[in-house]
């Protein structure tokens, strides 16, 4: 039952099927901007996954015998779809997370992209050839993981499936992807595209559920070789243990806690210009988001003073309206998490520059919010906060500043802003995370690894290395 004229009917989509309710369980989307709810969404049985294993298994087996070149023209062809239906996937992203009908189309340009870059890249998944003085020779060849099981959440409504399924389709894997139950809608549209571009049946299939329940089911099965899980630090920790019982490979993006460290020889006016806009990107909900500010003594109130201004200042509103550039959280856990992390931090010495309330009493908006002097104690120096909420701190040198900002168990993106050549390359080579920005508050390119170290999790999507995590190798030795 759908409420919004151009938010879709949702299914379940199992062995080239597209499944409605019957007699399954339902989930209320809601439209994070009002609170209403926008349609329902059927989950998954038991019976259903298990035919979505067996589907998978069969997709895999037509699949990984396609060549790279068949591989390729579906990739293209989808992200031709993609482009082309942009919009309408856009504004389907925008009711069911929240964030501007621009940055839903950034990121359905960027799902194109990645889909291009991997169209090209699985054309060179090639072996080696080792030959012996004595005439044997071994020869090392790359073959697709199996079958993926993989779970996206609700930030990227749009890039994450794209992720999910651009790598493994690209290496000749199968897939069951379980979106956020949240947003299922884009999920939807991008697997559209694959199908329509003609993916053969069998090789993604889409299921909705409890997460738990789902998680299970499809990580105890043998017919599953892989795990890719984005999402948070626990949740990750939890899926690893199940993966663990049949040795599936792995890919895990987890959560981050980015230092972003502003030296006193900076651009100001670039670095405050920057950091609102990522800050602002997806109202904060984003694990490569700026978290911890570490600002130079020299800058420090300069800094604090321009950035509470810009950040304070951004128009929030409905994903869909003109001229927003901020919209709600994507559910009200979200606002109930950023009050009590705020009062934490006031209660631990913190001072509040601007923001720190909620907006309205419709949809789950929150302010721009910037807190000054925030002791290291405080909870949200240590927890994502995943939300719009900057946590400034001052630091004396670059020694002191690299131990404070790698002190924490996740390392996964870090930004400096610098003029000076070597402070880059220092601070560059010290950070423990896994993707830096220097003098840009980015880190997402189709072609470049994005992942992270230590409880960020390991294996990278994206960029060659995305493809080679959903490759396994065997040697094959002959006489
Ligand atoms: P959560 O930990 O409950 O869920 C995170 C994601 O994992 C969701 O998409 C959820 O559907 C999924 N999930 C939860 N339990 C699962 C299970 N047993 N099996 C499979 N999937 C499961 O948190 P949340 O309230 O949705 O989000 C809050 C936190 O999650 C944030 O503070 C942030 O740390 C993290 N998060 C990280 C990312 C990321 O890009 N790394 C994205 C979204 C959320």
């Amino acid at each position: 039952m759908t409420s919004d004229a151009t938010y879709p009917s949702l299914a379940l989509h199992i062995d080239g099927e597209w499944i409605g309710q019957g007699n399954r369980a339902i989930h209320n989307v809601v439209n994070p901007a009002t609170g209403g709810t926008l349609a329902e969404l059927p989950l998954v049985s038991a019976d259903d996954l298990d035919r979505a294993l067996d589907a998978a298994e069969r997709g895999f087996a037509v699949w990984r015998r396609t060549d790279a070149a068949t591989r390729a023209q579906v990739l293209k062809t989808a992200a031709g779809l993609i482009r082309e239906r942009a919009d309408h996937i856009a504004r389907i992203a925008t009711l069911e997370e929240g964030k501007t009908f621009g940055e839903a189309r950034i990121e359905a340009q960027v799902a194109a992209n990645l889909f291009e870059f991997y169209a090209e890249e699985c054309k060179r998944t090639y072996g080696r050839v080792l030959v012996r003085p004595t005439g044997s020779r071994s020869i090392v060849v790359k073959e697709p993981v199996g079958v993926v099981a993989a779970f996206a959440p609700w930030n990227f409504p749009i890039g994450n499936p794209a992720r999910k399924f651009g790598a493994p389709i690209a290496a000749g894997c199968s897939v069951i992807l379980k979106p956020a139950e949240e947003s299922p809608g884009a999920a939807i549209e991008i697997l559209k595209a694959l199908l329509d571009a003609g993916l053969p049946t069998g090789v993604a299939q889409l299921v909705f559920g409890e997460p738990d329940q789902v998680s299970r089911h499809l990580l105890a099965s043998p017919i599953v070789r892989k795990l890719s899980f984005t999402g948070s630090i626990p949740v990750g920790k939890h899926l690893l243990k199940l993966a663990a019982d049949t040795v599936k490979r792995t890919t895990m993006e987890l959560g981050g806690h980015a230092p972003v460290i502003v030296f006193d020889d900076a651009d100001l006016d670039q670095a405050v210009q920057m950091l609102a806009m990522a800050k602002s990107r997806n109202c904060g909900q984003v694990c490569v988001s700026p978290t911890r500010f570490f600002v130079q003594e020299g800058i420090y109130d300069r800094f604090r003073d321009a950035f509470a201004e810009r950040f304070g200042a951004l128009k929030i509103g409905n994903g869909l309206h003109d001229g927003v550039q901020m919209g709600p959280m994507a559910n009200p856990r979200r606002p109930a998490a950023m009050a009590r992390l705020i009062e934490d931090a006031v209660s631990n010495g913190a001072r509040l520059i601007t923001g720190g309330e909620a907006i309205g009493d419709e949809g789950f908006f929150w302010q721009p919010t910037v807190l000054a002097d925030v002791p290291g104690t405080a909870r949200i120096m240590n927890e994502e906060p995943f939300g719009p909420i900057a946590s400034l701190t001052p630091f004396a040198t670059l020694d002191e500043v690299v131990e404070r900002a790698n002190s924490l168990p996740m390392g996964l993106a870090g930004y400096a802003f610098t003029q000076s050549a070597k402070r880059a390359m220092l601070i560059g080579d010290a950070l423990e995370v896994g993707m830096v920005g220097i003098n840009v508050a980015t880190t997402a390119a189709a072609d470049a690894p994005f992942g992270g170290v230590k409880e960020s999790g390991h294996g990278a999507e994206d960029g060659p290395e995305g493809l080679d995590a959903c490759l396994v190798t065997k040697a094959i030795h002959q006489q």
